[in-house]
């Protein structure tokens, strides 16, 4: 799995927001405590919405929370996680199974999903990544694997590839893959916003869930509570039976 991308700030338009919220003297301030740029953003939408880059701003408001700690975790506990869109990751899961990419793609919020496709493209290895429950059988589950292999091959052989023009390699390809397992490994670009990725951590990593995307999911969790620890400031990791790890928030679905 690997890190791709992640919202960054652009420094000139936060320059000129703060001008314009007469809120100078707190962006100075402010980005001295608080250098992650996504958690930046998302502290600026929020006092955006209130003012509260200082007192006397907004007549109404009598005292801000300096600390951008302070600021997320109130944010947090106060379930007001709409704010925490602004900003997103994006992952490359690579060599999953198309079980983990099917359950992964009915999280529909917050996400933009980019799936190779099984259409275009013939396999050239059908890996298949064995859960250590079926280590007792582990010689009988490659044997299968290796069957469908072999089944496979033989009937792509029955068709001459180099004659047949793009179109009909995709349909033929399409058609071919109905014998591949569901365990065939493949790849998937996978970007959602964090109050999204909170979610799904939770979801994934739940000792209910499946193996295979509550491994991938630990991943994710052990990631972002490194690269955005006020975001996840109230996720704790529990060790299960089978290895992975279960990552519960402290605020359910803000
Ligand atoms: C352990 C486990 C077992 C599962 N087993 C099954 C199963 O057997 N069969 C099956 O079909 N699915 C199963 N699922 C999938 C599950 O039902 C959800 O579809 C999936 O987890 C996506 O979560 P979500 O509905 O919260 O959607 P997300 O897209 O992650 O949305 C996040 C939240 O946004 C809100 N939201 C999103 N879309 C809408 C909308 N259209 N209208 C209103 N509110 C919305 C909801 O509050 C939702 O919880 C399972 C999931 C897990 C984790």
């Amino acid at each position: 799995m690997i890190k791709l991308a992640e919202t960054r700030l652009d420094q000139n338009g936060v320059q000129q927001l703060a001008e314009h919220y007469s809120a100078l003297e707190w962006l100075k301030r402010a980005r001295q405590l608080q250098p992650n740029e996504a958690e930046f953003l998302i502290e600026l939408s929020g006092r955006a919405c209130y003012k509260s880059f200082g007192v006397g701003l907004n007549p109404n408001v009598t005292m801000i929370r300096e600390n951008p700690k302070d600021y997320i975790s109130n944010v947090l506990a106060k379930g007001d996680g709409s704010i925490l869109e602004h900003a997103t990751v994006t992952f490359a899961f690579l060599n999953v199974s198309r079980i983990l990419t099917h359950e992964l793609v009915r999280h529909r919020a917050g996400t933009a999903i980019s799936q190779e496709s099984l259409r275009y493209v013939r396999p050239r290895d059908i890996g298949v990544w064995m859960p250590s429950d079926l280590e007792p059988i582990s010689g009988k589950f490659a044997e299968a694997v290796e069957e469908i292999k072999r089944r496979y091959r033989d009937l792509e052989a029955k068709f001459d590839w180099d004659k047949m023009t793009f179109e009909q390699k995709k349909r033929v390809t399409s058609a071919l893959r109905r014998i591949l397992p569901d365990g065939i490994a493949t790849n998937i670009i996978w970007t959602a916003n964090h109050r999204t990725i909170r979610w799904v951590i939770e979801m994934r990593t739940d000792p209910s869930a499946e193996v295979e995307i509550r491994k991938v999911f630990g991943q994710v969790a052990a990631i972002c509570m490194r690269y955005y620890p006020l975001l996840y400031s109230d996720f704790t990791s529990t060790k299960l039976p089978d290895g992975t790890y279960q990552y519960a928030p402290k605020f359910s679905k803000v």
